[in-house]
């Protein structure tokens, strides 16, 4: 069971609205040069369709800056975020080129002149902050008081940032506390949600690839969640971004928070399966990624737990020996040959959706 989700401010990051109970948004971040303006629109592209709700775009140097503003323009829509490190010139670059926010430590960007500033300009174009802690860059000071990054050290590293930025009347705050390691993750945001209001964007950092980035994440977001805590995700993978995105949507819809897309039910099939499931569900996915209604289609291997879970979906189907029916909402609609199934289920699918969709 889920609980309550924890009251924090409600912060603007373009057209998106972080916390106090706004839905969860999904973000992600572009992994091409950011100098490369093309490819980077092109990857921004890709993300927002795979539903990316704000896309977070590294800005190492002035070259990336001056990228940063074009790619703004091209990208009028987009709730962008510069993400800056330790260069207050560049977070002043990439507020007067539009960002929706920034991401830059005020402690780490060389005294309160300095902050001053990126507060002034960011308090003037009316856009928020994320303070981004991450457990591999505390400070020399906090790492030789707690002998190393735990949960209480990058809480107080936070609560250090926070108040630069308070002692100057700003509050458009967002805070991240990130870790590769799960429990330190999840007890450092535990923390900081009992003595700030601000909303927090959740994330393992550096989670790794393939299944065990996937699964780390969804274990460390997952807790978090279900205890109320979190009101923005970003799935780190090393990989293709869009399946940050994709696994965003997967752990939210899994908790039952927020379901887009179709959700495909397969079983895991067995010795009485006489179908190719997996290629089954890998295309029937595939060909109906581009939906963002939330549907159900289940896809199942036999005629044992096959028609009962194939009834429960919207669109579902059941194999037999090198044949399978279809159901919709629980009524069968036919019977269809293996090798038609793809384009048949494709097109139930496409005629439920225009059943529902309103006129
Ligand atoms: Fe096996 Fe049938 Fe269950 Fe699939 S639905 S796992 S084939 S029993």
């Amino acid at each position: 069971m889920l609980m309550e989700r924890e009251k924090t401010r409600r912060i603007k990051v373009g057209k998106i609205e972080i916390g106090g109970g706004a839905p969860i948004s999904v973000q992600s971040m572009t992994k091409t040069d950011t100098r490369n303006v093309e490819k980077t629109i092109s990857q921004i592209k890709e993300l927002v369709t795979a539903g990316c709700e704000i896309v977070r775009i590294a800005i190492p140097d002035e070259e990336a800056a001056s990228a940063f503003s074009k790619i703004r323009r091209k990208m009028a829509d987009v709730p962008l975020v510069a993400d800056i490190h330790f260069n207050y010139r560049l977070a002043l670059l990439a507020i007067e080129a539009g960002a929706d926010k920034i991401r830059i430590n005020p402690g780490n960007i060389g005294g309160e002149e300095r902050v001053r500033e990126v507060v002034k300009a960011a308090k003037e174009r009316g856009i928020p902050i994320r303070i981004g802690v991450n457990a591999g860059s505390l400070s020399r000071e906090l790492l030789r008081k707690y002998g190393h990054p735990t949960p209480e050290a990058m809480v107080e590293s936070a609560l250090s940032h926070i108040r630069m930025l308070e002692d100057l009347d700003f509050r458009d705050i967002i805070i991240s506390l990130k870790s590769s390691d799960v429990e330190t993750t999840i007890r450092a945001y535990q923390l900081i949600s009992e003595q700030v209001d601000y909303p927090l964007h959740l994330g393992i950092t550096e989670a790794g690839g393939g299944l065990r980035g996937v699964v780390k994440s969804a274990v460390g977001l997952s807790l978090l969640l279900a205890q109320g805590i979190g009101d923005t995700i970003r799935v780190s993978l090393t990989g293709d971004p869009v399946d940050e995105v994709r696994v965003g949507y997967y752990i939210l819809s899994s908790l039952g928070i927020r379901k887009r897309g179709v959700e495909i039910i397969s079983c895991p099939t067995c010795g009485r399966c006489e179908i190719n499931v997996a290629k089954l569900a890998t295309e029937v996915e595939k060909r109906l990624s581009h939906i963002t209604f939330p549907l159900k289609v289940a896809i199942m291997g036999c005629v044992v737990n096959g028609p009962g879970e194939a009834r429960e979906a919207d669109v579902g189907f059941a194999g037999g020996k090198g044949e399978g029916i279809i159901f919709r909402r629980g009524e069968i609609i036919r019977k269809v040959k293996e090798k038609e199934a793809v384009e048949t289920l494709v097109k139930e699918v496409e005629k439920f959706l225009k059943g529902i969709s309103p006129s």
